[in-house]
């Protein structure tokens, strides 16, 4: 891969603006994130208030509060940090777009649906990066409500089955991005099944293994907007520096062509 940077422009965002003052995406009916002014001794952040600046105190939840990106330590008892397991920074991603299915009440993205979107092993070509380390997922209907969803156990988002995730690791997917709250059913009496399979940790296991895809992420919380089309990208998958399981992040990304070299 050959990139002109010169020529790199007019990329797209794929995450969610956190308006901390303003409508803002929630999962599982956590408090919203906020801002406040500091206060240090007579010091106040807050111009508006007699502050010679401003700096706030943010208060948010990754997972819950807006686009995130999240590694294996997010289900293990040791603690893992993202900023330690994403070794990538640019990438070859897909982006599809998939319908979730009614399955007995809820909206499951399966492995059939997957199936006409993406190849057996389309990631596992040889190379650095991999022709396609990335699967980017937008499911449809896509608007823009996904920007201040409120998911909860009255609107439970769409989630993918078993077959769905083993098909996306068996492709040789190595990070993952989804416009939903979670890879797996909101409430799913903690098990989250979905996240053991992609980070290969044993069903029910709190512990990484020798096997365990370690420098894989998933991103939850993302926007696709409509007008991008399905197709091959270069991605950049840019998380806040937390030494934590889970991180705010920024995934952008640029169209395949060959004006661009990408
Ligand atoms: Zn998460």
């Amino acid at each position: 891969m050959n990139i002109d940077l010169s020529k790199l422009t007019g990329f797209i965002d794929l995450s969610i603006p956190l308006r901390f003052n303003g409508p803002q995406p929630n999962a599982y009916g956590v408090p919203r994130a906020s801002s406040s002014p500091c206060k240090a001794g007579e010091l106040v952040g807050d111009t508006r208030q007699g502050g010679s600046c401003n700096f706030e105190q943010y208060t948010f939840i990754p997972h819950c509060n807006g686009t995130h990106t999240e590694c294996v330590g997010h289900i293990t008892n040791e603690r893992i940090s993202v900023l330690d397991c994403l070794k990538d920074a640019f990438m070859q991603a897909l982006l599809v777009s998939v319908e979730a299915e009614d399955v007995g009440g809820d909206l499951v993205i399966t492995g059939s649906a997957l199936a006409n979107v993406i190849t057996p092993g389309a990631a596992l070509a040889e190379g650095t990066p991999a022709l396609q380390s990335a699967l980017i997922v937008r499911t449809l209907p896509n608007d823009y409500g996904k920007l201040t969803a409120v998911y909860n156990s009255e609107n439970i988002p769409a989630y993918f089955s078993t077959d769905a995730m083993e098909m996306i690791v068996a492709a040789g997917y190595k990070h993952l991005l989804v416009d939903l709250p979670s890879i797996d059913r909101l409430f799913d009496e903690g098990k989250l099944a979905n996240h053991h399979i992609f980070w290969n940790v044993e069903q029910g296991s709190f512990a990484a293994g020798r096997e365990s895809r370690i420098n894989s992420t998933i991103t939850e919380l993302i926007y696709v907007p409509g007008n991008i089309a399905d197709g091959e990208y270069l991605l950049n998958l840019q998380i806040a520096p937390f030494a934590a399981d889970a991180a705010p992040s920024r995934p952008i990304i640029w169209p395949k062509s060959s004006d661009t070299g990408v």
